[in-house]
């Protein structure tokens, strides 16, 4: 342990907890978790517990499991498995709660605990503080040596997923698709899963290994070069990459180009339409391409937030623009895997996937990072509430939800937001043309740059 590893005030982010191992990370905290989710839940509940495939995965599970099993309730061991079979599994069997051990698409020296509701979404904000409390203030409540709960394994449930899947997209077979699971918690799903659905597929990095020896497992175009190359040489129709734990899925057209996040999150959207969620860092391709056949609810950054929105709003659709979408008629655990299958459904309906990406409105995408302190930021984004929205002229909305989120008449967009984890505000927009985006990009920057 060295110095900076003092008890800190919150454990949980922006979507569950996760650091390095040995710091932030340890057993003793899963142990902790356990014991203060089974204190939380009350004894006699059912907790579903997987894991992705990182190397320090079993030893979280073990301390988590003996935590949740000493407050008396019991453990429904899914092992191997990538978040949404988590979600899924903890709806289906009916259980309390599930918690998926994972640190997502971060380097594989991090992990993390992510906790689940019975109906498959993820613990709010003030769920993570009760839990958060009774770890800082220790108030476990252990059961007695005759009421210790029990272990059970629903390994088995991975089989009904994949059919509910198949069933619940129906796709019409024939088409190829690579697919790069990262050596992460998917490699034993989607490449049968899509198998069994008829795609002709080709496989990338799909035996689970906690080193990530083919890549990162951050699903970015940097680290997906060599599913374009493959795309393109074996003439698929299709590449699909998820993340470390599969809760995304990012897509590579037939011509292997990347295909851009936000257009990729908009051509779901339309095709689904009505009122779709998504939150304030998306682009304005997703209002655009929407016109018409729904409407767009923004919400914080964060999938929580869309779930959360999409069970207020009765909404059809919601996803974040880094590839992580919730389809409620399935579950509200957000699903690379159904992603991926609805997405290769629509390329075989509709397709090519370059051809229905050009149809979706492009804003050229700019992003940037300026330092600020994190004891300045709260001045910083209030002088930005206030002052930042007159510098424009044709502001037609403005959100306030997370940051400063402006939309201009033409379409162009900017969002100024203090980042959760780092001593930086962002700056992200998107203009109707790339000198545009330049000239927000300056004039935010200029703004900023006066202001500290
Ligand atoms: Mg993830």
């Amino acid at each position: 342990m060295d110095s900076d590893d003092h008890k800190p005030q919150r454990l949980f982010g922006t979507s569950g907890i996760r650091g390095k191992i040995g710091y932030a990370i340890t057993s003793e905290l899963a142990l902790k978790m356990g014991r203060a989710l089974s204190t939380l839940l009350g004894p006699g509940c059912r907790v579903v517990v997987g894991y992705d495939s990182r190397t320090t995965n079993q030893m979280l599970e073990k301390a988590l499991s003996a935590g949740i099993l000493e407050g008396g309730c019991d453990v429904l061991l899914l092992g191997l498995a990538p978040t949404p079979l988590v979600g899924y599994a903890t709806k289906k069997m009916g259980a309390d709660a599930g918690v998926m051990i994972t640190a997502s698409h971060n380097p594989p020296q991090d992990n993390g605990l992510k906790v689940w509701n019975s109906n498959g979404m993820a613990y709010r904000p003030h769920q993570e503080k009760a839990l958060e409390e009774i770890i800082f203030k220790e108030k476990f409540s252990l059961a007695p040596w005759d009421s210790i709960g029990e272990v059970k394994d629903i390994k088995n449930i991975s089989q009904r997923y994949i059919n509910d899947l198949i069933d619940f997209v129906k796709l019409e077979p024939g088409l190829k698709v690579v697919v790069d699971c990262a050596n992460g918690a998917a490699s034993y799903i989607s490449p049968f899963l899509l198998r069994k659905a008829g795609c002709d597929v080709i496989t990338l990095n799909s035996q689970p290994d906690g080193f990530f020896p083919g890549r990162m497992p951050e699903p970015s175009a940097a680290n997906l070069q060599d599913l374009m190359k493959m795309v393109k040489a074996t003439h698929a129709d299709i590449g699909i990459a998820h993340d470390g734990d599969a809760d995304r899925m990012v897509a590579v057209d037939e011509n292997g180009e990347f295909a851009d996040f936000d257009k990729l999150l908009s051509l779901m959207a339309s095709e689904i339409g009505g009122c779709v969620v998504t939150t304030v860092d998306a682009s304005s391709s997703i209002d655009m391409a929407l016109k018409g056949k729904g409407n767009v609810i923004r919400t914080k950054v964060g999938d929580v937030h869309v779930a959360y929105a999409i069970a207020k709003y009765k909404a059809s659709f919601g996803g974040e623009p880094s590839g992580t979408w919730i389809h409620p008629d399935f579950c509200m655990c957000p699903d690379g895997i159904l992603s991926a299958l609805k997405l290769i459904a629509l390329v075989k309906n509709k397709g090519p996937l370059s051809k229905l990406l050009n149809d979706i409105p492009s804003f050229p995408t700019m992003r940037e990072v300026i330092n600020c302190q994190e004891s300045q930021k709260n001045k910083i984004m209030k002088k930005t509430r206030e002052e930042f929205p007159h510098l424009f002229s044709d502001v037609c909305e403005s959100n306030l939800k997370d940051g400063v989120r402006l939309s201009l008449e033409n379409g162009s967009w900017v969002l100024i937001r203090p980042s959760g984890t780092e001593s930086y505000i962002r700056i992200t927009l998107g203009g109707k043309t790339s000198a545009e985006a330049q000239k927000i990009m300056d004039k935010s920057k200029n703004f900023l740059g006066d202001l500290l």
